[in-house]
């Protein structure tokens, strides 16, 4: 008890100092590995601990009024680098950020988002929100119309760690949702584990004739990726593409992988002007 209100007073102070940053993870096409989006993913920069993971203090912050605190600045800098990379004209696909469940039951995260977007010029679009099956544990139909609400806001919604919760089929036809996000726990053992390849195939099936997008989540070997492709798997993310990256790193790799626009077409020559001749 004493040591989880010590790490809240510090996360506290961390907080107000700014120690918290996103990291990028891309989100690649799986038949051309091209960077089709990028996951945001806090970091925790503590002075002591040096670089924490959000496994350590997710969960603890979750349990805290910290969690409405900590999920605003994590929208406010994806937002921010949106915003950059766009005016610069780099082709980031979709940013998205992970909510936690609290955030929506007991925050305004709605209104949070209206806020930010007001005066930022980036296509709605560009942006994803990824909840987690948990969210619709209590209050169901209120988290459908929150859903809604973002979704009416041009924001894409996914639904991450997809699998692992509680999932009523039933329910999941009617929700304001686009994109399913695989557990990387169905893919870890592709593709020998004749049970994950069930469910992988599954999830993938029934996906398209709901019309959702599908990434598979935690990709890290040839083997998974093959498996995943042939079974129609479109989208994927994990460490055989790339490792979450600082924002600078990811802007270098964007750089690098955006195509260069068009050049201009040169001008055609122009005849000399008539009646000019010896004037
Ligand atoms: P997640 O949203 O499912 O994010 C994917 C996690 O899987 C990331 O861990 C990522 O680094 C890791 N990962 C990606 N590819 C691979 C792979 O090939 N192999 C392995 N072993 N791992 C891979 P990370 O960054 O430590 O984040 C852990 C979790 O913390 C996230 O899982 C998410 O639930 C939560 N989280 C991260 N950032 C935020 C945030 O801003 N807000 C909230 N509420 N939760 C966050
Ligand atoms: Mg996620
Ligand atoms: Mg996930």
């Amino acid at each position: 008890m004493r040591e989880r209100l010590l790490m809240e007073q510090r996360m506290r102070l961390s907080l107000e100092a700014g120690h918290f940053e996103v990291w990028f993870q891309p989100r690649v096409d799986l038949r051309s590995r091209r960077i089709i989006g990028a996951e945001g993913l806090v970091r925790w920069r503590d002075p002591e601990q040096g670089l924490v993971s959000p496994g350590v203090f997710i969960p603890l912050a979750e349990r805290s009024p910290l969690i409405h605190k900590l999920g605003r600045t994590v929208i406010e800098q994806v937002i921010g680098h949106a915003r950059r990379w766009h005016a610069q004209g780099l082709d980031f696909g979709k940013l998205s950020m992970n909510v936690a469940t609290p955030q929506i039951e007991r925050g305004n995260l709605v209104g949070e988002l209206r806020d930010i977007l007001a005066d930022v010029e980036v296509p709605r679009h560009m942006l994803e929100i990824e909840v987690t099956e948990s969210l619709f544990m209590a209050d169901a139909e209120r988290a459908k119309r929150m859903l809604g609400e973002i979704r009416e806001l041009g924001l894409s919604v996914a639904i991450d760690d997809f699998g692992t919760g509680y999932s009523s089929l039933a329910y999941l036809k009617t929700l304001p949702v686009n994109h399913l996000k695989i557990d990387r726990a169905f893919v870890r053992d592709l593709p020998e584990q004749a049970s994950d390849a069930a469910i992988v195939r599954a999830i993938l099936a029934m996906s398209q004739s709901l019309g959702f997008h599908v990434t598979a989540e935690g990709i890290e070997t040839a083997a998974q990726l093959e498996f995943l492709a042939d079974a129609g798997c479109v989208f994927g993310q994990g460490f055989l593409f790339h490792k979450p990256m600082p924002a600078a790193e990811f802007e270098a790799l964007l750089k690098l992988t955006t195509p260069a626009p068009a050049a201009a077409p040169a001008l055609p020559m122009l005849p000399p002007r008539a009646g000019l001749a010896g004037a």
